[in-house]
């Protein structure tokens, strides 16, 4: 009989031997828990990284193009308010009149210029916070509303494509709740996204 296993015998023949023993098996227990616990718990936070790192990698890759123009978000949406009259509930200085389309996937989302051209605006922008507005030629503008402080990610003057980030998602200037404020101008009037959008294979829900 092995050396552990008769003291194991001889401790159990009493109670407080059993009690002995009880102990020792519950500390061996623990003992072999902890140097097991951290194996088992990293490939879990491997796992976790990796799954992350996936997600980021998802809103990284970009929206849906057709053709030269895009989503200005990647993946799923809210639509909030669209385009013409739609007072908002609870919000005095928010106009009744809404001149875009609203789009909300939530706070720090990556927005992403809907289509080609140069960027005219990219920074605190009248009502609309922190804005981007890209010029498309032909005297046709898109702005992006509400950004995050400090996540624009592009410089007057630089030329975009579809899918190009511009900023994320925020709530600044008059806008209530975190959402992307999407406005056309085409000849200097504001136009609904939806129609415009639609004509491109891009329907806005
Ligand atoms: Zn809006």
């Amino acid at each position: 009989m092995p050396a552990p296993v008769a003291v194991a015998t001889a401790l159990a023949g009493t109670r407080t031997g059993r009690r002995v023993l009880i102990g020792v098996l519950v500390a061996l227990g623990l003992a072999v828990g902890l140097v097991l616990t951290p194996l088992i718990a990293i490939p879990f936070a491997i796992a976790g990284a990796g799954a992350s790192a996936a997600i980021a990698g998802s809103s990284e890759g970009g929206p849906t193009v057709e053709g030269e123009w895009g989503y200005p978000l990647a993946g799923n949406y809210t639509k909030g308010r669209g385009f013409g009259w739609g007072p908002v509930v609870g919000c005095a200085y928010c106009p009744s009149d809404h001149s875009g389309y609203d789009m909300a996937q939530g706070c720090g989302s990556t927005i992403f210029a809907a289509g080609p051209g140069r960027v005219t605006t990219a920074g605190r922008y009248l009502d609309y916070g922190n804005a981007v507005i890209i010029d498309h030629g032909d005297d046709l503008f898109t702005l992006y509303g509400h950004l995050q402080d400090d996540s624009i990610r592009v410089r007057v003057g630089d030329a975009v494509r579809a899918g190009a980030p511009l900023g994320a998602e925020g709530n600044t200037g008059r806008s209530y709740g975190c959402h992307l404020h999407f406005e056309i101008r085409s000849h200097g009037t504001r136009i609904d996204p939806q129609p415009f959008m639609a004509a491109r294979g891009l329907p806005l829900t």
